[in-house]
């Protein structure tokens, strides 16, 4: 068993250490003047990515639904260097918010490089409690939104050789309680876009989909949920909008952040048992 287990971790540090070797690097220049939208831009992980492709110099539309806080978040993105800051108001659970957002960005940056999809509507964390209703609109802002959004982009995208990246999360690879909405909605994203990539690979398309796989991550939103139930560590939103960015610019495939993300999600096919363990045992739950 000792054995096995030492096999086991030489085997998982080889493949990861091969991986990062094998990564493409990194180039800021390639993001001054790029075309870029980013949703959920008013707070958390997307408001650090506008800030970090504001520093990169790229030229950014931003979208949420707070008019005047997305005013606050372009106007600090030009401060920091962004050739262009623009912001629209949409909630993306409107039928048309999705498209008429994307037209905007088309319209006013004259094509895109970069659709960033991070926006998610705000849900509870607990048991389920049978609303089927909250997880039909959660369905549409998280999930019904970034398809129509990156379908209405894919033209563009496709004329500049751009990028298509959808954030996700680990609860959209591995089940969990207290999320049954909100991972519904992370595992629909998982499969859409996992198979639009072979689509696309399939018709030889210039476009790049990034899918990234967060753990924790410690935007006010989150941390309110998880506060006191879980000792799970958070990692700073900062490093993980630069993370996704560069997930975008090297055109990856897969973004795992932090890295032993990665390493949960396969342990969890080899030994399922030890994983539903360590899952209902990682927060606090008195029946
Ligand atoms: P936040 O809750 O901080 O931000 C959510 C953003 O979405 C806000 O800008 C909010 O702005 C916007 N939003 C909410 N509802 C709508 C709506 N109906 N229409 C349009 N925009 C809306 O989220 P995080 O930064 O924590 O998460 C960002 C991404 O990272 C998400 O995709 C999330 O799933 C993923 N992730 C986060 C983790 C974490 O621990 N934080 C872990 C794993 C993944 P406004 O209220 O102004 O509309």
């Amino acid at each position: 068993m000792a054995t096995f287990v030492k096999i086991l971790i030489g085997s998982i540090l080889v493949a990861y250490l091969a991986m990062k070797w094998t990564a493409p690097s990194f180039d800021p220049e390639s993001l001054k003047g790029a075309r870029v939208l980013v949703t959920g831009a008013s707070s958390g992980i997307g408001e650090q990515m506008a800030y970090h492709y504001a520093r990169f110099g790229a030229q950014i539309v931003i979208t949420a639904r707070r008019e005047k806080v997305l005013q606050q978040v372009a106007e600090k993105c030009l401060s920091l260097g962004a050739q262009k800051a623009l912001h629209i108001a949409a909630d993306m659970a409107n039928e048309s918010d999705p498209e008429r957002v994307v037209d905007f960005a088309l319209e006013k940056l004259g094509g895109l490089d970069y659709l960033v999809l991070n926006h998610i509507g705000p849900t509870t964390f607990g048991m389920w409690e049978g609303d089927v209703e909250h997880t039909r609109w959660l369905m549409k802002v998280n999930f019904f939104s970034y398809i129509q959004m990156a379908w209405r982009a894919l033209p563009s995208l496709e004329q500049s050789k751009g990028s298509l990246v959808v954030v996700s999360s680990v609860l959209g690879k591995m089940t969990n309680p207290f999320t049954l909405p909100y991972s519904s909605t992370k595992f629909a994203l998982s499969g859409f876009f996992g198979s639009l990539y072979h689509e696309l690979a399939m018709k030889k398309s210039n476009v790049s989909i990034s899918v990234c796989t967060l753990g924790l991550i410690d935007t006010d939103s989150a941390m309110d949920k998880v506060r006191g139930i879980t000792k799970v560590p958070a990692y700073p939103a900062t490093e993980a909008a630069l993370n996704i960015i560069i997930a975008g610019a090297t055109r990856q495939l897969d973004l795992y952040y932090p890295w032993f993300t990665q390493v949960i999600t396969l342990i969890k096919d080899w030994s399922p048992s030890l994983t539903n363990y360590i899952i209902q045992n990682s927060y606090s739950y008195i029946p």
